[in-house]
């Protein structure tokens, strides 16, 4: 196995309140060893125009409080391309990066199975708040965003019991509904709707009218932002009229992916960078890192891309093909995992919005 001299680490796609402490870690774990640590700038943006800089320790010092990524992030289509890809593997060789670690979501994973693919050993770790992931219990930022969420929820609520009023919140998670699930049961939401379980629309005015008539003045309705395009707005007019409640509507949007991690997000991250760091110098490739069952695991980046799509009903022509059975069964006990998930928490959401 060739000796790892120089490693490089990118953060790529949404950035994640945790990056910055996924980054620190993958620096000292790699200088432990003895491993030099370039920063790629703005994801494979920089990989390909060769946005380069060692870091060093002191470079890291202080970051884990800090959201947002200091290695800035992009989304870069150019990547996808094999122009972009040749780009980005001469910067490799022009700047002798033996390997990389990669901070991001799926799209990002596409990219380091790419590189992978192309003789550059990479592994990625998960950074998305939207905790999208299907190969992972958890992906880094997930637990401060829902905390900015409750945060948020709270003071809405405050508001509310004051003027007697309802808010519908919109909330991020593409098309995943576990931070308008979990937040939702934790503020105390009458109603949560999310793209993956059915939602019954004049249940919800029905419980809405009939927990009003009973006295109570303030409602929260949260739904993720997978649901149908004006969802939300169409839901409060509705709520106004048919509840006669005072209704407003809130799309909390993109302050949810800022601010300071939280404790479990720096340490999940750093847990997560000294993985990568591992696994990377023990030779590794083309791997993602996930947390199963509160402990550290590393998966085919194949795999995870294709127990996503089995995840979220968009498997393709073929995708099937290159696992053996063994592989395709676990991916279906995954996926049922995951869903029974969802479905506990929103037994638990409505079984408490109940009366
Ligand atoms: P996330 O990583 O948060 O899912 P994106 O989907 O925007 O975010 O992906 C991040 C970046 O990963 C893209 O801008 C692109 O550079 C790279 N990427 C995405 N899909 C592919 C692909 N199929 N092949 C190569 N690179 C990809």
């Amino acid at each position: 196995m060739a000796k790892f001299r120089k490693i490089g680490v990118l953060t790529s796609g949404g950035d994640a309140p945790g990056m910055n402490a996924a980054v620190r870690a993958v620096v000292r774990s790699a200088l432990a060893r003895g491993v030099e640590v370039v920063g790629i700038y703005k994801g494979y943006t920089g990989l390909i125009s060769g946005e380069l800089k060692t870091i060093t320790s002191a470079d890291v010092a202080n970051i884990t409080g800090l959201g947002g990524t200091i290695l800035y992030s992009d989304r870069c289509p150019e990547f996808a391309t094999e122009e972009g890809m040749a780009k980005a593997i001469q910067t490799c060789k022009d700047n002798e990066i033996d390997g990389i670690v990669a901070i991001g979501g799926d799209g990002t994973f596409r990219g380091a199975t790419d590189l992978s693919m192309h003789g550059i050993p990479t592994i990625g770790i998960p950074g998305t708040i939207d905790n999208d992931i299907t190969s992972t219990d958890y992906s880094i930022g997930f637990d401060t965003a829902m905390n900015t969420v409750l945060h948020a929820a709270d003071c809405l609520r405050d508001t509310c019991e004051s003027h007697a009023r309802c808010e519908v919140i919109e909330v991020m998670g593409r098309d995943a509904g576990y931070i308008a699930l979990e937040c939702g049961i934790s503020c105390g939401a009458t109603a949560v709707a999310i793209k993956e379980l059915p939602f019954d629309e004049d249940a919800c005015i029905e419980k809405l009218k009939e927990l009003r008539a009973k006295g109570q003045r303030s409602f929260i309705v949260m739904h993720s932002e997978g649901m149908p395009k004006g969802f939300g707005e169409a839901l409060t007019e509705r709520i106004n009229i048919e509840a006669d409640i005072d209704t407003r509507f809130i799309r909390l949007a993109h302050m949810v992916r800022g601010g300071a991690p939280t404790l479990r997000d720096r340490l999940i991250a750093t847990q997560m960078g000294d993985f990568a760091v591992d696994l990377i110098l023990e030779g590794k490739s083309d791997l993602v890192v996930c947390q199963r069952d509160d402990k550290l695991v590393a998966t085919d980046i194949a795999w995870a891309l294709v127990v996503d799509r089995m995840y979220k009903n968009k498997l393709k022509d073929g995708d099937l093909d290159k696992f053996t059975a063994e592989q395709i069964e676990a991916m279906k006990v995954r996926c049922a995992q995951k869903k029974a998930v969802l479905e506990d928490m929103m037994d638990v959401a409505k079984t408490l919005a109940k009366n």
